[in-house]
């Protein structure tokens, strides 16, 4: 059998070329498009507008009149209620088919949807939960400090044009985790998808235009970061940029929001510990930590868990078992059931990852398994099988940097304050999981690593809890109350209640 998406693409029949603004579906100004290709085949997937920076600029005005004259931000908590569970429910009911289109972006096994927090169920949960809120952004009534009567009442208003920058890896729950509490707090959103994922994001666009959303609230421009992205982040009539992606850009959304003092929250990258202590089950504790480089997305997750800090005693244990999860994965057609893995998303990711693969082993670390491509019709796409390094120095550059990729780096460690060192010593703190069965020493642990979430023997994520990262894995947290409060400004009024000034 010949490996090709043709027939999945054909079949969904999905325009491409288009931008939503306004209410109006319509071209690139310039006619502009950009072609992404399968990370699986090499082949066409489609051919997607480029928004030109006049066209983020008429997507930009379009939000901001939405925001200052039409009817979503003064609306009542019943119609956004109303739009944001017709939204779920639509996602809810075309599961396969949006399941379809993520694969058709990025290429990530459609088994893999089975998880929880990859499946079209979570994303649809995430408008759930956010709808749940909407009626619940309260502020707060105090009594004077000093002087007359009077009382200080505090409001949540909306933050304004918010600018919503995606990226690939998971294009629908990423989306819904910035667009969901955006319109729940009543802002109009641009939302920019990544240019390697963009038919999942048109078709979610789709849906809220079923859903009863009305016309500029929210708009969609496609295309790369430049000029697409960065027209937007700049333009001066956004209010806040809420951005997830690399480090690198996001250092350039931080910069460009200052300029017009935007509000901003940026979900980062990570280079997250598993810290396997001697008393684990390290079985668990192997497969799970190989679990997040190798399938569904190959390391590609911001969570992945791709520095493994395991104690001495059971150090060669954890590795046979690594070792032998590395045979167990298997890449190939998305669509295909027996595929547990997904390929690099493009081939300039791929090579970033062989070039960490010779940086490691010049380095000095041990490369247990893995590292080269497969061969034969597995070498149109851009796959990488998973490697595992061993006696890896913390300082190396592969137990550093964020390598995105199937590649786990196990650091040894012979105590609880070594182990803590060693998780802390990263300038990343997105995420860690400690595994262990002494309850104390996982609460001791959870406290010490400085990471936005710690998982006990376990790691999930889940739409009502806040996620982020510590140090340079970002600014604020998605998730929760405080993602919905994050797209709110609190404006405070002061009443006097009594015949005296204030
Ligand atoms: P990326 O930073 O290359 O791109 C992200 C988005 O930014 C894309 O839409 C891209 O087009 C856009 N962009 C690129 N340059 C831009 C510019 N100059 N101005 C404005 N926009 C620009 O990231 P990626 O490769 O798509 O995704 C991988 C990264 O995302 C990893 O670092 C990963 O850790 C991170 N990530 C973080 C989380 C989280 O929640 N913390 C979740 C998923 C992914």
């Amino acid at each position: 059998m010949v490996l090709s998406i043709k027939t999945r693409r054909d079949a969904v029949g999905l325009a491409t070329g288009e931008l939503l603004i306004g209410g109006a579906w319509r071209a690139a100004a310039d006619g502009r498009t950009w072609t992404h290709r399968h990370p699986a085949t090499g082949e066409q997937v489609g051919d997607f507008a480029v928004a030109s920076p006049a066209d983020v600029d008429a997507a930009v005005r379009a939000a901001r009149q939405a925001f200052d004259e039409g009817s979503w931000p003064r609306s009542r908590a019943k119609q956004r209620i109303t739009v944001l569970r017709r939204m779920a429910e639509l996602i809810r009911s075309h599961t396969d088919e949006l399941r379809t289109l993520q694969a058709l972006d990025n290429g990530v096994p459609l088994t893999f949807g089975d998880e929880y927090a990859m499946s079209i169920e979570c994303v649809a949960d995430v408008f759930d939960h956010h709808a749940g809120w909407v009626d619940k952004l309260a502020g707060e009534t105090l009594p004077g400090y000093q002087g007359g009567d009077h009382l200080v009442m505090t409001l949540r208003e909306p933050v304004g044009v918010v600018a919503a920058v995606v990226p690939w890896n998971g294009p629908l729950l990423l989306a819904a985790q910035k667009v969901a509490p955006a319109l729940a707090a009543g802002c109009t959103v641009v939302l920019k998808p990544s240019e390697f994922a963009t038919f999942a994001a048109l078709r979610l666009a789709r849906l809220f235009e079923e859903a009863g959303l009305p016309p500029g609230v929210l708009n969609v421009v496609t295309g790369p970061g430049d000029p697409t992205g960065q027209a937007l982040i700049t333009h001066p009539m956004v209010d806040k940029i809420t951005f997830t992606g690399s480090r690198a850009v996001g250092k350039r959304v931080l910069a460009a929001a200052s300029e017009g003092m935007k509000r901003v929250s940026l979900e980062l990258g990570g280079k997250s510990p598993s810290i396997v202590f001697p008393d684990a089950e390290v079985y668990a504790a192997a497969t799970l930590t190989m679990g997040t480089v190798t399938l569904g997305l190959s390391g590609q997750a911001c969570v992945a868990h791709s520095r493994a800090l395991v104690h001495r005693d059971v150090y060669d244990e954890f590795l046979a078992i690594a070792q032998g999860m590395t045979t167990l994965v298997t890449y190939g057609d998305p669509f295909d059931p027996e595929v547990t893995a997904a390929p690099l998303i493009n081939e300039r990711q791929r090579d970033r990852v062989l070039g960490y693969i010779e940086r490691g082993q010049a380095e000095g670390a041990r490369l247990v398994c893995g590292g080269g491509r497969p061969d034969g019709e597995l070498s149109a796409g851009n796959f990488v099988e998973p490697a595992v390094f061993a006696d890896v120095a913390n300082s190396a550059t592969i137990a550093q940097e964020e390598i995105f990729g199937p590649v786990l780096a196990v650091v040894p460690f012979t105590d609880e304050e070594e182990a803590v060192r060693l998780a802390n010593d990263t300038s990343y703190g997105l995420a860690a999981t400690v595994y262990t069965a002494d309850v104390k020493r996982a609460i001791r642990m959870a406290r010490a690593v400085r990471a936005g979430t710690v998982g006990v023997n376990g790691y999930q994520l889940e739409p009502h809890v806040a996620f982020g990262g510590f140090g340079q894995s970002g600014l604020g947290r998605e998730g929760g109350r405080t993602s919905i409060e994050a797209y709110t400004e609190v404006k405070t009024v002061l009443i006097p209640t009594g015949d005296e000034m204030m």
